[in-house]
């Protein structure tokens, strides 16, 4: 591979223009990888909206990056999780830099540094060019991969390889999900879907609240087998406060959900949310990424229904691991994962950008198959 392609982001006129770089031999502690897939999230969409933190230069997006190591840099012998690397193993590239020297990050808690900082914020002029993910080919410290195990198909990791570590980070912060608990995902999109197939997973009876307004995403969204979904365009609050409070009653969970996953990043979805919580009830908000705006609660059910609730914005290498664990101990889950994909080629980045933003695409990936 003596070239690849990039499709580039210059911020001031939100813009993407595919251009061509050379690829070089990576530099000591780097790794090559060339593309098998590589997701466009969305915090990509809100970045090229311009709705998160301003960049100043022209660069590459994507923090989704699943490649073949094409070749190691000096000292690049190891995974971030410490794991023998090979030239023609698949891996993982995570963009997040914890500090590691914050308050939070000397106590562990890495997804929640003080200071964080990402690989791909550097201009794409600047040699190696490839720092992110919507390219051919993406050059990365090793402390920043993991490697795929053998058997694990990358077409279903590709599916919420940003979304299922987001919701197990969430997870984690608040306890964990208990077989038979009820639990409530607001929403259907990559999050809503990924926290549909794991409480399906741990043995919860769950309730999806979501959009039937686009057939594949339904499609999706029962293929995961929610107990019950609710179409929230369809059914008004009290309707949706009912059908939870029946379900609690005949799962005897007292007075609502056990769990209630907020992954729409809609605020109106908050107050419904914390109405459908049982007493005790734990409220997992990992959904409002980009600021939306205020909304008014009544702080009350708070105190008097003694009420959890447990915000998550990031994820830790760990949750990478525990996300790749996921799908390999549950096989069957792969095909369904691998099917809500929506391949694209970085030169067609606009149409995958512009059918990621809309919705057409359930997953749009960049891929080379
Ligand atoms: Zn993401
Ligand atoms: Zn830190």
């Amino acid at each position: 591979m003596n070239t690849a392609q990039a499709a580039v982001f210059t911020p001031a006129t939100r813009a993407f223009d595919v251009r061509e770089y050379p690829v070089a031999q990576p530099g000591p502690g780097h790794v090559g990888l060339s593309l098998r897939y590589s997701g466009i999230c969305g915090t990509d969409v809100h970045i090229a909206e311009g709705k998160l933190g301003p960049m100043p230069f022209p660069l590459i997006l994507g923090h989704e990056f699943i490649g073949r190591i094409e070749a190691l840099g000096a000292d690049a012998v190891t995974d971030a999780l410490g794991r023998p690397v090979a030239v023609g193993d698949l891996a993982l590239a995570c963009v997040a830099v914890p500090c590691g020297k914050c308050f939070n990050c000397l106590r562990g808690e890495t997804a929640s540094c003080l200071a964080f900082g990402v690989t791909y914020a550097k201009p794409v002029e600047e040699a190696p060019h490839f720092h992110g993910g919507f390219a051919g080919y993406q050059e990365i410290q090793w402390r920043n991969i993991v490697r795929i195990p053998d058997g694990l198909d990358p077409k279903a990791v590709a599916a919420f390889p940003c979304g299922g570590p987001t919701i197990l980070r969430a997870c984690a912060y608040g306890g964990g999900l208990e077989k038979d608990e009820l639990v409530v995902v607001q929403g259907n999109g990559s999050l809503g879907l990924f926290a549909t197939a794991y409480a399906k997973a741990k043995g919860c009876r769950t309730v999806c609240i979501g959009s039937s307004a686009n057939a594949r995403r339904l499609e999706a969204t029962r293929a995961f087998g929610p107990d019950v979904f609710i179409d929230f365009r369809s059914t008004d609050a009290d309707g949706v406060r009912k059908r939870v409070r029946e379900e609690a009653e005949a799962a005897g969970r007292g007075d609502g959900a056990d769990v209630c996953i907020e992954t729409s990043g809609d605020p109106a979805a908050f107050p419904l949310g914390l109405s459908l919580l049982r007493t005790r009830g734990r409220y997992f908000v990992p959904g409002q990424y980009s600021d939306r705006g205020e909304i008014a609660i009544p702080p009350h059910t708070i105190t008097f229904r003694a009420l959890q609730i447990i915000g998550s914005g990031q994820y830790t290498l760990d949750d990478i691991r525990a996300y790749l664990d996921f799908l390999a101990e549950h096989p069957a889950l792969q095909p369904r994962f691998a099917s809500v994909l929506s391949c694209y080629a970085v030169a067609d980045v606009q149409t995958a950008m512009a059918d990621a933003a809309a919705g057409r695409a359930i997953k749009a990936v960049f891929a080379r198959e």
